[in-house]
């Protein structure tokens, strides 16, 4: 992905615009809000936009709107450019291949999620329950998650070539248990517009049909300028999941149960200075930003 992507007009009114589609759609809470400009340069490229967050003190979770709507703009803008050079997106809904390896998702994701199921009807929640309950038991009894919380402690003092060998091994035995994202109905998300946000940046142009295959060479997976998911895992990081390596989707439920949620409460201008703060540490320092006060309640 060069920075072609990042300088395209169309691009930045689509990001705009999905920043404001995510309060204006009330999927971020009716709170008080306040607006402001965030500017910065990524890969060189300088980029401003405004945004509206919630003015008082409050969870990460209620924050993930905002960063959805930034996974869904970068998917949608990467989209477009592997399509312009002759290698187009080869996801589609009803091709759930996916959706059977092991999920990285974020400590906000599993308090989010643990909530939305709560949130489900009857009998839904129960049956959704009852199958993260299958995964984590069967995870749990062939001790995948001890080992593969082992493997991301060891890689932290391995090079990426070193640990990345043991890292494919686990997540080929994961997938060849062939256990479905609890989610996952008729080989479709069946909670897109929540879908975690590495489900949102995992897009392939390798034909769909080597997916059933997870060997290195056999998917070809769309590069992003900026991964959210990246960020989002330090977020409010409270530092109890630090036993477990990061967290998988299938023992969300588990999780929240095991560690009960203490995030801290920020306001939402803070919260994402400290999402682009770690977004771009890697970038060259030039991030600016300007904040005005406006009540949207
Ligand atoms: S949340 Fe949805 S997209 Fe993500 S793994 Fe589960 S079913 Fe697939």
């Amino acid at each position: 992905m060069d920075a072609g992507f990042l300088r395209s007009n169309e691009w930045r009114r689509e990001w705009i615009a999905s920043l404001t589609r995510a309060v204006n759609e009330g999927i971020v809470e009716n709170e008080e809000w306040v607006s402001g400009k965030v500017g910065f340069s990524l890969h060189g490229v300088p980029l401003e936009f405004e945004v509206t967050v919630p003015a008082t003190p409050v969870k990460p979770q209620r924050m993930l709107p905002v960063f959805q709507q930034l996974a869904n703009t970068f998917a949608v803008g990467a989209e477009e450019v592997v399509a312009s050079e002759g290698q187009p997106v080869s996801c589609r809904a009803g091709c759930g291949a996916c959706c059977r390896q092991p999920v990285p998702i974020t400590e906000t994701e599993v308090y989010h999620i643990a909530e939305l199921v709560e949130g489900f009807d009857e009998p839904r929640r129960s049956e959704v329950k009852r199958r993260f309950k299958a995964a984590a038991d069967h995870f749990n009894s062939t001790g995948w998650y001890d080992r593969f919380a082992d493997h991301v402690r060891r890689s932290s003092n391995l090079s990426l070539e070193e640990g990345f060998p043991e890292g494919v091994r686990l997540v080929r035995e994961y997938f060849a248990a062939g256990v479905a994202c609890p989610f996952l109905e008729n080989e479709s998300c069946s909670i897109h517009p929540d879908r975690p946000v590495s489900c949102r940046e995992y897009l392939v142009t390798s034909p769909a049909e080597n997916c059933s295959d997870l060997s290195p060479t056999n998917i070809a997976r769309v590069e992003f300028p900026l991964k959210p998911s990246k960020a989002l895992q330090k977020l409010g990081s409270m530092g109890d999941f630090d036993e477990i390596g990061f967290p998988v989707l299938s023992r969300a439920l588990e999780l929240a149960e095991r560690f009960p949620e203490h995030f801290d409460l920020k306001p939402g201008p803070e919260w994402l200075k400290d999402f682009f703060d770690e977004a771009l540490k890697d970038e060259k320092p030039t991030a600016e930003r300007s904040e005005s006060a406006s009540d949207h309640a």
